[in-house]
């Protein structure tokens, strides 16, 4: 009867003491603010496709996602020297302005 004993307890183990978690989330509640970050099924040019991080559009961020680094070198829009897309590089170009898109709707 020693297996029984060992099953019981267990069971008491588990349904006693702190209160066990039920399923556990998958993902944290959205927050209630902009995310830093859109998620990876944007639309681009979206006013949701943006890093709030980097201020610049998050499909196109290049320090989020070093994978789109390439496709902005083969147009040659690239600073080696800053290791952004020329396009985003605010210190060699101190006017330029990267301007969310606006909302939809
Ligand atoms: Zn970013
Ligand atoms: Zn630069």
């Amino acid at each position: 009867m020693r297996l029984t004993l060992l099953f019981v307890l267990a069971l008491f183990a588990c349904e006693g003491g702190a209160p066990a978690p039920s399923a556990a989330p998958a993902a944290p509640p959205a927050p209630a603010h902009a995310p830093a970050h859109a998620p990876a099924d944007i639309q681009p040019g979206s006013h949701a496709d943006w890093c709030g991080e980097h201020a610049v559009p998050e499909s196109q961020c290049t320090r989020c996602d070093a994978a789109l680094i390439p496709a902005f070198q083969a147009t040659g829009d690239w600073c080696a020297e800053h290791g952004l897309p020329e396009s985003q590089c605010l210190q060699c170009n101190p006017d330029l302005k990267i301007e969310r898109p606006p909302k939809e709707g």
